[in-house]
């Protein structure tokens, strides 16, 4: 398993498409920031070549692709596991570790004399953090997706569009040399403002892209299958799956509420003379 380098003690490495930021924090110990998409043996060979225990994994959110090592290193190495109380809630199974939980507001957070400062970064999923290694590596988990990222994802899964798209523009005023987004890799301080800038002109192509959807009346899961469709989902898995068609419902929902479409007794009708 290759190990990148970000920033003067603090690496990270890919475990499957989902990257897990490895900060070394002095005599012989590490912190995690998530661990990965696929629970790999490899991981811990790798640290443990390097003399490596791992003490804490900060975890941005719980999602399945941040958190497959985590019971491996707590475990094996005793690692205490943090994660703010909004996103234990926000996760339906039950999970085999325990948890140390973190204030939603953010703050700071040390484990071994070194210091993780946490900011909050909610919209993805409630209760998710960005961690700042003492490198000043902004460790932003799925507030941000880079520039590739955003050029090939069909919809970014996000929770609450308008609370994402603050925190878009709250990371935006944040000045640190360096990004590291979970799916894709390092955004440089100067990337920053276009990455923003693109996320949420993404954010409002799909809102756009529902409103012309609406073109006469229809219900809410008529306009889901039609968004999803118009964007190229042909799997019928995919255009099922419950928490895909919520993201997008949320999103229709956030432009009801801004008033660019009517909704009367669970069907939605264009605003007319626009
Ligand atoms: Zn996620």
């Amino acid at each position: 398993m290759e190990w990148m380098h970000a920033a003067g003690n603090t690496w990270f490495v890919d475990l499957k498409d989902a990257l897990a930021a490895i900060c070394l924090t002095g005599s012989g110990e590490a912190v995690l920031i998530d661990s990965g998409r696929e629970e790999r043996q490899e991981l811990l060979t790798g640290l443990e070549a390097r003399g490596l225990r791992v003490r804490a994994v900060l975890c941005t959110h719980l999602h399945r692709d941040h958190t497959a090592n985590n019971l491996l290193l707590h475990t094996r190495h005793g690692a205490e596991i943090f994660a703010t109380q909004a996103q234990i809630n926000d996760r339906e199974e039950v999970i085999p570790y325990p948890i140390t939980t973190l204030g939603e507001e953010g703050g700071s957070v040390t484990i071994g004399g070194a210091v993780f400062e946490s900011l909050p970064t909610p919209g993805h999923t409630p209760g998710q953090l960005a961690f700042v290694t003492p490198d000043g590596v902004c460790c932003v988990g799925d507030a941000l997706l880079t520039l590739r990222r955003l050029a090939k994802a069909k919809l970014p899964y996000l929770e609450d569009v308008d609370t994402a798209i603050a925190t878009m523009e709250a990371l935006r005023q944040t000045d640190y040399p360096l990004y590291l987004a979970s799916h894709d890799g390092l955004i440089s301080r100067q990337e920053l403002w276009e990455t923003v800038e693109e996320n949420i002109e993404k954010e409002l192509e799909v809102y756009r892209q529902l409103r012309d959807l609406v073109q006469r009346p229809m219900a809410m899961d008529a306009l889901v299958t039609a968004f999803m469709t118009s964007i190229g989902i042909r799997r019928s898995d995919v255009l099922q799956d419950v928490s895909y068609r919520a993201t997008i419902r949320r999103r229709v929902e956030s432009l009801v509420r801004a008033g660019e479409v009517e909704q009367r007794k669970g069907t939605l009708f264009p605003i007319k003379n626009r």
